[in-house]
């Protein structure tokens, strides 16, 4: 690891905040934590050059809520985040840090959010927003946000908000924003504006890099697996499963929570699995390796610190089911495989958030990582029946058959079956409580990262856009369809908007299911016989989209929608609460000559672009 501090009490966090990281399982303080923690604490503001995934938000939000007085209830800290998804995932952190600091508020505030719920929950009062930076200047602009308790104001992902065109935004912000207070900017990568922003309006800030420690790691076969479409652990088992040259494995988590509840579920699925973790005294801890030296384990679920120094030469796999925080972490994880001369496998799950870590990781090891494809239902059913069949044919040549074969030819008779069938019936029989078909179905393959998650942050789209063209809600601009490999929109023609009224419905599936914007038009077209060209503009959000229909569906086509599913996953539309015009103007016209410039398509006004065919069948 590439820090000394072993413990959050070395830190210098108060008692209670203690109490709370050992209750939610934090174990150690990852290595931007270590560094920036003290610093905060210290007052001084920080430049911090860190990715998702490192446990920045711990960083920034243990110290500020330090800085809480619970008695004012006034936002005394502002974090701001490029996506709605980011702000709700930072405030969630927050509120789950402040499990024993009674009364505390945290508001996520964003673009798409009604008006009249976000108001109310100001004027009731909070200690600390997380918000977009669009949402967070309507408020401040209409005096609705007073931040003159100020005390912290948190950048996070500044990058980010730059190449989503806010930056002016924020620097609005930091215009108004009282001159005291403390300020700490996060980006993963450090392009010049976003210096220059540090250099105007932070004060003397210490600069925090986490290291990326180089090594070579030859001998372990290293891959990853985008994590999309079937739950990690679904994924863990099948790959398990069908890995050739699998003896045992030490799979990688965050939190001590993580390793208990891991290694209960995978021996509720039949594996010889158990937790190394920091709770464990020295003699446990012992205990669980010998047992995996000598195959009474063949699973260990771990944190970094508790598997330090592991040397087991059995360890055909390790799996970083949790993405480690930094270089040095992977390196010393998969260290723990390819021992006394084996080749080691190295797996890394790899959500679409943690690509940036990912890159990071092969830079360091100077190595590719290969993307692994899921085995598939039918890979995990063929692996199973030829241990089957394996099985079955070492018994065949065992002594004693006879009495057995006695048996069958008896049932055979009885039921005047033919013994095949008798056979059959106790194959059944011999997989109760591991089938040898799995169920379920197969999640579509992923997509693989866009190119825009690849590379590094690019200022191609620095140029604002003119406010009618940004999304109504301003700091949630989604993604368009014009990301990633895709052809650019201006190698494209834009999506046409229709003409007539809009309604934005909200459905459950985003990037992180390996969805496109075709796919969405598609699956509505077909779903609710709406033609494409009538279906408005789409937003596509890590977890969740957009997607303006034309108002007044048919019962019969919202129904359908509601059933259908999209890369496996159900959608469930429904109206989102945001109006596609956004702001506190009320009904909104969608205006798609302005944000288009055609708009000659007529919308069929009494239809609204619905097929009523389909439905009167
Ligand atoms: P972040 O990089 O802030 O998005 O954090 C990524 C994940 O790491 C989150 O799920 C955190 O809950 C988790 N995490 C952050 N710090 C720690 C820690 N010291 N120990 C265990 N898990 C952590």
């Amino acid at each position: 690891m590439s820090t000394s501090v072993e413990t959050f009490a070395e830190l210098g966090l108060s008692e209670s905040l203690l109490k709370t990281l050992t209750e939610i399982g934090y174990e150690t303080p990852s290595p931007i934590q270590a560094e920036c923690i003290p610093i905060l604490l210290d007052g001084h503001d920080i430049l911090g050059m860190a990715q998702t995934g490192t446990g920045k938000t711990a960083a920034f939000a243990l110290p500020l809520m330090e800085t809480i007085d619970i008695k004012l209830n006034k936002p005394q800290a502002l974090i701001l985040t490029p996506t709605r998804e980011l702000a709700i995932q930072v405030a969630e952190a927050l509120q789950s840090y402040a499990k024993n600091l009674p009364g505390f508020h945290v508001l996520p505030i964003y673009g798409g959010q009604s008006y009249t719920i976000q108001l109310k929950q100001l004027a009731r009062g909070t200690h600390v927003i997380v918000g977009t930076p669009g949402r967070v200047m309507d408020h401040l602009e209409r005096k609705t946000l007073n931040l003159d308790s100020l005390k912290t104001l948190v950048l996070d992902e500044a990058d980010e908000m730059l190449r989503m065109g806010f930056i002016d935004d924020v620097e609005w912000i930091l215009e108004h924003t009282p001159e005291q207070h403390q300020t700490a900017l996060f980006s993963a990568t450090m392009p010049e504006q976003i210096r220059r922003v540090a250099q105007k309006y932070l004060v003397e800030p210490r600069e925090v890099k986490i290291k990326a420690a180089t090594a070579t790691v030859a001998a372990i076969r290293q891959v990853y697996w985008q994590v999309s479409g079937l739950h990690k652990l679904d994924a863990l088992t099948r790959i398990l499963e069908v890995e050739d040259d699998f003896d045992a494995a030490i799979i990688f988590v965050r939190t001590k929570t993580a390793t208990v509840e891991l290694a209960d579920k995978l021996n509720a699925r039949g594996y010889a699995a158990a937790a190394l973790n920091g709770d464990l005294n020295q003699q446990m801890r012992e205990r669980v390796i010998e047992q995996l030296k000598s195959g009474a384990l063949d699973i260990v679920i771990a944190t970094d610190v508790a598997a330090r120094g592991i040397d087991v030469p059995r360890i055909s796999h390790v799996v970083n089911y949790d993405i480690p925080y930094d270089t040095e972490a992977y390196v010393h994880r998969i260290g723990r495989t390819g021992r006394a001369g084996r080749t080691g496998n190295a797996i890394l799950f790899v959500a679409p958030r943690e690509i940036r870590m990912l890159r990071t990781i092969e830079r360091a090891t100077r190595q590719p990582i290969a993307p692994l494809t899921l085995p598939s239902r039918a890979d995990v059913t063929n692996k199973r029946v030829a241990d089957f069949k394996e099985k079955v044919a070492e018994v065949l040549n065992a002594e004693g058959l006879d009495f057995f074969a006695n048996i069958v030819s008896q049932i055979a008779e009885e039921q005047n079956v033919s013994a095949e069938e008798v056979a059959a019936a106790l194959a059944m029989m011999a997989q109760e409580g591991k089938p040898l078909q799995i169920a379920g179905e197969d999640p579509p393959p992923p997509r693989a990262f866009d190119k825009g998650d690849r590379r590094p942050a690019s200022f191609g789209d620095r140029e604002r856009k003119p406010r009618f063209e940004r999304d109504g809600e301003r700091g949630e601009r989604p993604r368009f369809e014009d990301r990633g490999e895709r052809p650019r929109r201006e190698d494209r023609p834009p999506r046409p908007a229709p003409a007539g009224d809009m309604v934005r419905y909200r459905i459950d599936v985003g990037r992180e299911h390996g969805v496109e914007v075709r796919d969405i038009v598609g699956a509505i077209a077909n779903e609710a016989g709406i033609e494409s060209r009538f279906i408005g503009r789409i937003g596509l959000y890590e977890e969740s989209s957009t997607v303006e229909l034309p108002a007044g569906m048919p019962k019969e086509a919202a129904n359908a929608l509601k059933r259908t599913r999209i890369r496996g996953v159900p959608i469930n539309l429904r109206p989102d609460e945001g109006r596609p015009g956004g702001g506190f103007g009320g009904e909104r016209k969608f205006d798609g000559e302005r944000r288009f410039g055609g708009g000659e398509r007529k919308f069929d006004g009494d239809r609204g672009g619905f097929k009523k065919k389909k439905f009167d069948r």
